[in-house]
């Protein structure tokens, strides 16, 4: 299931005009003082280690990489915006007492990625997001948000102006996205304003996955450029952003949302073939192969229990698609078959089947 959810993701990104990137998992503790990680962020790092007299830091975040890797030339406002996206595994000093399961643990992988873009692009960089957001989170099942707009706080850095333009601009991004949100006053990060969403799975519960920053300070502290229109050195936006924040928290939220009975796109196992008798096993195996080859997640029971019970064990295992195969299947070259959600769909030929699993797993629907 990480695989699909990772494949999925990267095809998403690359769709939507995202570059991808993979980054290091130490750096010399030097960059970890310019980003200021090592200043405010270091109770949530884990000691630095030293390497031939030198100190380095396992990350705590992806950012900084994505700033060297900005800065290994000088960008024209040609070239701008550049995304980039990393599933970017961080490692984070959580006291034992918080961890819990998947949603809390002490290295996670991000779905990290960053906007470096020209103040007149945010607005429309932001409704990009929105909108990658909204059909990744749907596809996932997840079509009912909570939005939070977090405004400018007491102590803050950024002048006046970029603060509007940036606040605006998540305005109004939201307002051409036509979601509501909730305005959190001076909630704000130091170093920009953001855009929070909580997702809201199939019993109601809430969760923070999303969020959606612009930051104002990093790209002063690395003094990162653009060369402007006329000639002039100015400092690119620079935009933060998850959308299933961790992927394991967001596995773990998953299994929340579906109670573990996945749509079949995400199923671990999405066929299980079950012979009648041992007369039945060489067909079933030839099926199994047949569906493997075209992609399928599939197996053959070869408990040798009664059907009634292979039956039994593949409702409890929740197997989106069951196909009983007794003498009469063999004989027909047909497979009867059963799925969660629809029930008995009677004879099927193995083509007939797979046009239907193609279809609902282009709809990302529960068959
Ligand atoms: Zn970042």
């Amino acid at each position: 299931m990480r695989l699909l959810i990772e494949d999925y993701w990267r095809k998403a990104h690359l769709d939507a005009g995202y570059e991808l990137l993979y980054t290091p998992h130490i750096a010399n503790l030097d960059l970890w003082k310019t980003s200021g990680h090592f200043d405010f962020y270091r109770e949530n790092m884990f000691d630095q280690m030293e390497i031939e007299t030198q100190q380095y830091q396992l990350k705590p975040m992806n950012c900084p990489f994505h700033v060297l890797t900005y800065q290994s030339h000088l960008h024209s406002y040609r070239e701008l915006p550049i995304r980039w996206a990393e599933l970017g595994t961080v490692y984070r000093y959580e006291r034992s007492g918080v961890l819990h399961g998947l949603m809390r643990v002490r290295g996670f992988t991000q779905d990290d990625a960053h906007i470096f873009c020209l103040p007149e692009q945010v607005a429309n960089e932001i409704l990009g997001v929105l909108n990658l957001t909204e059909q990744i989170l749907s596809d996932f099942g997840f079509t009912q948000y909570e939005v939070y707009l977090s405004t400018r706080p007491g102590k803050s850095v950024g002048t006046d102006n970029i603060w509007e333009l940036a606040t605006d601009a998540l305005v109004q991004a939201l307002d051409t996205k036509g979601w509501n949100y909730v305005t959190d006053e001076g909630g704000g990060a130091f170093y920009g304003p953001k855009i929070d969403i909580k997702i809201k799975d199939a019993i109601g519960r809430l969760w923070q996955c999303s969020t959606i920053q612009v930051d104002f300070n990093l790209p002063e502290r690395f003094q990162m450029e653009y060369v402007a229109v006329d000639g002039t050195r100015q400092r690119p936006i620079m935009i933060h952003r998850a959308i299933f924040g961790s992927l394991e928290r967001f596995f773990g939220i998953l299994v929340e949302n579906y109670a573990g009975d996945f749509p079949l796109w995400l199923a671990p196992v999405q066929v299980r073939l079950l012979p009648v008798s041992d007369d039945q096993r060489n067909y079933a195996d030839a099926i199994a192969q047949q569906l493997k080859q075209l992609g399928y997640r599939v197996e053959v029971d070869h408990s040798g229990d009664r059907l009634g019970k292979q039956i039994r064990t593949a409702e409890r295992s929740k197997i989106p698609v069951v196909a009983v195969i007794g003498k009469r299947e063999v004989e027909k070259q047909t497979l009867s078959v059963r799925t969660r959600q629809l029930g008995e769909l009677g004879s099927l030929t193995l083509s007939e089947l797979q046009e239907k699993m193609q279809q609902t797993m282009m709809s990302k629907q529960q068959i």
